[in-house]
């Protein structure tokens, strides 16, 4: 019995260190901003930030921070930038 939970126990530890075995679909967080917290959701591979620069951008720096953090779990579609279509691969990784 015992050894039957430690053998999960260290499957759990491999697994850890593969986080691509994991796909996130929804997802709701709490961010919490440089001055200020923001939810941040993603449903149906489409982001969500309730910060004005969401509203005018349709990408901001919670949603951008959390697709860099999240970017094994996520979707072909949920990794792409968000945004305006100037807002490139190219350019996410020119700006570092
Ligand atoms: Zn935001």
């Amino acid at each position: 019995m015992h050894s039957d939970l430690i053998g999960k126990i260290e499957k759990a530890k491999r697994y850890a260190q593969e986080p691509e075995r994991v796909a996130l679909d929804t997802l709701t967080a709490h961010f919490r901003g440089g001055s200020s917290d923001h939810v941040i959701t993603l449903h149906e591979d489409h982001w969500a930030c309730d910060c004005n620069f969401f509203k005018t951008w349709h990408t901001c720096s919670h949603v951008m921070a959390v697709q860099r953090m999240l970017a094994p779990m996520l979707s072909v579609q949920a990794k792409k930038p968000a945004g305006p279509d100037y807002v490139s691969e190219e350019l996410l990784q020119a700006a570092g």
